[in-house]
Protein backbone atom coordinates (compact mmCIF):
# COMPACT_ATOMS: atom_id res chain seq x y z
CA UNK A 1 0.00 0.00 0.00
CA UNK A 2 1.35 3.21 -1.11
CA UNK A 3 0.49 6.14 0.58
CA UNK A 4 1.78 10.24 0.44
CA UNK A 5 1.52 12.74 3.02
CA UNK A 6 -1.67 15.14 2.52
CA UNK A 7 -3.48 12.84 0.45
CA UNK A 8 -6.94 11.36 1.91
CA UNK A 9 -6.43 8.27 0.33
CA UNK A 10 -4.09 5.27 -0.42
CA UNK A 11 -3.28 3.22 -3.14
CA UNK A 12 -3.07 -0.17 -3.63
CA UNK A 13 -0.95 -1.17 -6.81
CA UNK A 14 -1.87 -4.25 -7.02
CA UNK A 15 -5.48 -3.64 -8.49
CA UNK A 16 -2.99 -2.83 -11.83
CA UNK A 17 -2.92 -6.26 -12.62
CA UNK A 18 -6.65 -7.24 -13.26
CA UNK A 19 -7.14 -2.82 -13.56
CA UNK A 20 -6.94 -3.29 -17.88
CA UNK A 21 -5.34 0.04 -17.81
CA UNK A 22 -7.95 2.79 -16.61
CA UNK A 23 -5.13 5.32 -16.35
CA UNK A 24 -3.92 5.04 -19.61
CA UNK A 25 -7.34 4.57 -21.82
CA UNK A 26 -10.72 5.81 -21.80
CA UNK A 27 -11.63 9.62 -21.85
CA UNK A 28 -9.48 11.82 -24.13
CA UNK A 29 -7.02 14.08 -21.65
CA UNK A 30 -3.58 14.85 -21.54
CA UNK A 31 -0.61 13.33 -20.42
CA UNK A 32 2.29 16.17 -21.02
CA UNK A 33 6.02 16.04 -21.55
CA UNK A 34 8.79 18.53 -20.34
CA UNK A 35 11.72 18.98 -23.16
CA UNK A 36 13.93 16.62 -20.75
CA UNK A 37 10.85 13.99 -20.52
CA UNK A 38 10.74 14.34 -24.36
CA UNK A 39 14.43 13.78 -24.91
CA UNK A 40 13.90 10.44 -22.24
CA UNK A 41 11.32 9.21 -24.32
CA UNK A 42 13.28 9.52 -27.40
CA UNK A 43 16.07 8.07 -26.33
CA UNK A 44 14.81 5.06 -24.95
CA UNK A 45 12.79 4.74 -28.77
CA UNK A 46 16.31 4.85 -30.27
CA UNK A 47 14.88 7.85 -32.09
CA UNK A 48 15.96 11.31 -33.27
CA UNK A 49 14.09 14.00 -31.13
CA UNK A 50 12.58 15.32 -34.12
CA UNK A 51 10.62 12.36 -35.21
CA UNK A 52 9.61 11.48 -32.03
CA UNK A 53 8.18 14.75 -31.92
CA UNK A 54 6.57 14.44 -35.37
CA UNK A 55 5.24 10.81 -34.92
CA UNK A 56 3.87 10.67 -31.22
CA UNK A 57 3.58 14.64 -29.92
CA UNK A 58 0.32 16.98 -30.52
CA UNK A 59 0.42 20.25 -29.44
CA UNK A 60 -1.96 21.40 -26.50
CA UNK A 61 -1.79 25.36 -26.11
CA UNK A 62 1.84 25.73 -25.00
CA UNK A 63 2.88 22.46 -23.86
CA UNK A 64 3.30 19.21 -26.05
CA UNK A 65 0.98 15.76 -24.79
CA UNK A 66 1.69 12.56 -25.83
CA UNK A 67 -0.93 11.45 -28.98
CA UNK A 68 -3.79 8.95 -28.28
CA UNK A 69 -5.22 6.33 -30.38
CA UNK A 70 -8.91 5.56 -30.29
CA UNK A 71 -10.05 2.16 -29.50
CA UNK A 72 -13.40 1.05 -29.98
CA UNK A 73 -15.10 4.19 -27.58
CA UNK A 74 -11.63 4.45 -25.27
CA UNK A 75 -8.49 6.95 -26.24
CA UNK A 76 -5.56 5.31 -25.62
CA UNK A 77 -2.43 6.76 -24.49
CA UNK A 78 -0.02 5.96 -28.26
CA UNK A 79 1.75 4.22 -25.93
CA UNK A 80 -0.17 1.35 -24.15
CA UNK A 81 -0.47 -1.90 -25.49
CA UNK A 82 -3.55 -3.54 -24.65
CA UNK A 83 -1.74 -6.67 -25.62
CA UNK A 84 0.07 -6.60 -22.53
CA UNK A 85 -1.90 -4.18 -20.28
CA UNK A 86 0.77 -2.51 -20.16
CA UNK A 87 3.27 0.91 -20.60
CA UNK A 88 5.62 0.72 -24.05
CA UNK A 89 7.46 3.04 -22.29
CA UNK A 90 7.65 2.24 -18.93
CA UNK A 91 11.11 2.90 -17.64
CA UNK A 92 10.80 6.31 -19.33
CA UNK A 93 7.48 7.54 -18.47
CA UNK A 94 6.69 10.72 -18.04
CA UNK A 95 6.79 12.10 -14.50
CA UNK A 96 2.83 13.02 -14.92
CA UNK A 97 2.04 8.51 -15.23
CA UNK A 98 5.15 7.83 -12.40
CA UNK A 99 3.04 10.38 -9.52
CA UNK A 100 -0.57 8.78 -10.70
CA UNK A 101 -2.82 8.66 -8.77
CA UNK A 102 -1.15 11.14 -6.21
CA UNK A 103 -2.13 14.55 -8.32
CA UNK A 104 -3.37 17.77 -6.98
CA UNK A 105 -6.23 17.67 -8.47
CA UNK A 106 -7.73 14.25 -6.73
CA UNK A 107 -7.00 15.72 -3.04
CA UNK A 108 -10.15 16.82 -3.28
CA UNK A 109 -11.90 14.59 -5.82
CA UNK A 110 -11.41 11.58 -4.11
CA UNK A 111 -14.89 9.88 -5.78
CA UNK A 112 -13.64 10.80 -9.24
CA UNK A 113 -10.53 9.50 -9.20
CA UNK A 114 -12.44 5.99 -7.28
CA UNK A 115 -14.15 5.94 -10.45
CA UNK A 116 -11.29 5.40 -12.37
CA UNK A 117 -8.88 3.52 -10.12
CA UNK A 118 -9.70 0.27 -8.62
CA UNK A 119 -6.30 1.16 -6.42
CA UNK A 120 -7.56 3.71 -4.49
CA UNK A 121 -8.21 2.81 -0.81
CA UNK A 122 -9.65 4.91 2.34
CA UNK A 123 -7.14 5.63 4.91
S1 LIG B 1 -6.19 2.96 -13.05
FE1 LIG B 1 -5.21 2.53 -11.07
S2 LIG B 1 -5.29 0.30 -10.84
FE2 LIG B 1 -5.67 0.77 -13.00
S3 LIG B 1 -3.64 0.61 -13.98
FE3 LIG B 1 -3.99 2.76 -13.42
S4 LIG B 1 -3.02 2.97 -11.39
FE4 LIG B 1 -3.33 0.77 -11.76
S1 LIG C 1 3.07 6.90 -21.18
FE1 LIG C 1 2.67 4.85 -20.42
S2 LIG C 1 1.98 5.12 -18.30
FE2 LIG C 1 1.78 7.11 -19.35
S3 LIG C 1 -0.34 7.18 -20.10
FE3 LIG C 1 0.97 6.37 -21.76
S4 LIG C 1 0.86 4.14 -21.56
FE4 LIG C 1 0.14 5.05 -19.63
Amino acid sequence: MIKEDGYPYAFDPSACAGCGGRCCTGESGNIFVSPDEIRALAGALSMEEADFRRTYLEKRGYKFSLKEKIVGMSHDCIFFDRETNGCGVYTARPLQCRTFPFWEYYKTRVDELKRECPGIVDV
